[in-house]
């Protein structure tokens, strides 16, 4: 039986029921999660490795049709997968890496190692959902979903698509005591004997030949000992102050870590916990937990509960209403996909932001609004400036490719989350920024100064 007090029931649902025989080992089919310390599927994985009395074998699927993946992503993740595979092989798991289709794969390996279950973890975005779909077509034995990523179970949080995070919070408050617990480690019974082989990482990445055109960062270091790093450095020596420094994109105020909880290189939970430890102003740590739990989590759910998160589809009926009568407003500013990408406008803020974003891999979040807006400005309509702002954001943020990306430029194109604001060209009832408002908020001649030089 599982540990009532170590693992919350609510956060592992069953994504194919069957009976669960004592057979070979449990596979735990790591992909959004990619780290060993703080990983609720993987501490769930060993449970159920240990109620079989079989051993636990950690599988990560490489396909290379990915989309929107390029090599700065992929030099980042298998950096960091590298760390996993040590890490395990420290704790005497297996480290298996199957490159190809992922459901095909691992229906192979499954088959092969007559493995009783496969655990997985959570993600709302489309293409790990269908990967799952095709997995539990074919697969006769047990699939089980935990939800390692968001500190409250996105099913369980709520189960609807929320309005924003109004509605959100209350629901996060109320259910916050019960799973922002301290993690357990589990002692794993049945140990690898030894290890066969370790993965040829040069090998896996020639395998994908992802395209070069974005190069890797030298300056941000890949791994979970690098996310832990990177945590308490901004416990340090910027979590004090967050609340008033965050928002100016001339400072380095907020923590960084949007990469390693995307590649899921440290749990959300773990942050949260070390955050409300640290000795900072009362202020500061609610405002960061703001972002990092109820933001972070609408997003999920934004992207869990609709479908259409990518698209105009997605907005809010008002918001749809309000583009249907702006649509043929005239723009004064048109540009095409390239010119924005090559920062080509007559914003210098823009093309600083633009800049920021293709060299650094990470805009400030401040820059974020402002930069999908304008795009919204500058486009012939709303389904180009998703487009274009998606495509953008994916393919040059490290962090890209997130339910937090597809709902920020759905909020800021879109009215996602936000709600009507006073009419105006273009934008309709959508909440407008200015070149004016950032210079109120901040020194635009710096920051343009920091990205173009
Ligand atoms: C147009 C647009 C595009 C965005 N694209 C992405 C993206 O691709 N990937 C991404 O992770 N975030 C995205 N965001 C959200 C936000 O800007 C970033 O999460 C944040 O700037 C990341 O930097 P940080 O980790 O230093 O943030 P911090 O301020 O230190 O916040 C800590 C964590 O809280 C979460 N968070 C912070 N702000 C938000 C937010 N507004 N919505 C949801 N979660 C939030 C993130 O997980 C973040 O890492 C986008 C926002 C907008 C408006």
């Amino acid at each position: 039986m599982l540990g009532k007090e170590i693992f919350n029931k609510h956060r592992v649902r069953e994504l194919k029921s069957g009976e669960l025989k004592r057979e070979g080992p449990v596979i735990y089919w790591m992909s959004r999660d990619q780290r060993v310390a703080d990983n609720w599927a993987l501490i769930y994985a060993k449970l159920k490795a240990n109620e079989l009395d079989v051993p636990l074998m950690v599988v990560f699927t490489l396909a290379n049709s990915f989309p929107a993946a390029n090599l700065r992503h992929y030099d980042f993740m298998l950096k960091g997968l590298a760390e996993v595979e040590k890490r395990l092989v420290d704790e005497r798991i297996s480290f298996n890496l199957l490159c190809g289709e992922p459901a095909e794969k691992l229906v192979e390996f499954s088959e092969r190692i007559k493995a009783s279950i496969i655990v997985s973890d959570f993600d709302p975005i489309s293409v790990k959902r269908n990967w799952k779909m095709q997995l539990n077509q074919r697969i006769i034995i047990p699939h089980h979903e935990v939800d390692a990523h968001n500190v409250i179970p996105c099913w369980y949080l709520s189960p609807k698509l929320e309005f924003g995070a109004y509605t959100l919070r209350p629901k996060v408050k109320k259910h916050l005591s019960s799973f922002l617990t301290d993690f357990t480690d589990v002692n794993l019974h049945k140990k690898l004997e030894h290890t066969s082989h370790l993965t040829n990482w040069h090998e896996a990445l020639a395998w994908l030949n992802p395209s070069s055109e974005v190069k890797p960062l030298k300056k941000i270091v890949a791994g979970e000992q690098a996310a832990w790093n990177t945590l308490n450095n901004f416990i340090d020596s910027k979590l004090s102050g967050y609340s008033t420094r965050r928002n100016d994109p001339t400072l380095d105020g907020q923590s960084n870590l949007s990469p390693y909880l995307h590649f899921g290189q440290i749990s959300a939970q773990r942050v949260a916990i070390e955050v409300l430890k640290a000795p900072a102003p009362e202020t500061d740590k609610q405002a960061f937990l703001e972002e990092l739990i109820v933001r972070r989590e609408l997003s999920d759910n934004y992207c869990y509960y609709n479908p259409a998160y990518s698209s105009f589809a997605g907005f809010p009926d008002w918001a749809k209403e309000s583009h249907r009568i702006h649509r043929f407003d005239v723009r004064e500013y048109l540009y095409t996909l390239n010119e924005f990408e090559v920062a080509h406008t007559h914003d210098p803020l823009w093309n600083a932001a633009q800049l920021q974003l293709v060299n650094t891999g990470k805009m400030h979040g401040y820059m974020r609004m402002y930069w999908a807006k304008k795009i919204l400005e500058w486009t012939t309509c709303p389904e180009e400036a998703m487009r274009f702002a998606i495509y953008l954001n994916d393919k040059y943020s490290l962090d890209g490719r997130d339910p937090n990306g597809y709902s920020g430029i759905a909020w800021s194109i879109g009215g996602v989350h936000d709600r009507p604001w006073p009419e105006k060209p273009i934008f309709g009832k959508i909440r407008y920024m200015s070149l004016d408002g950032c210079k109120r908020k901040f020194d635009v001649d710096r920051y343009i100064k920091m990205n173009i030089g």
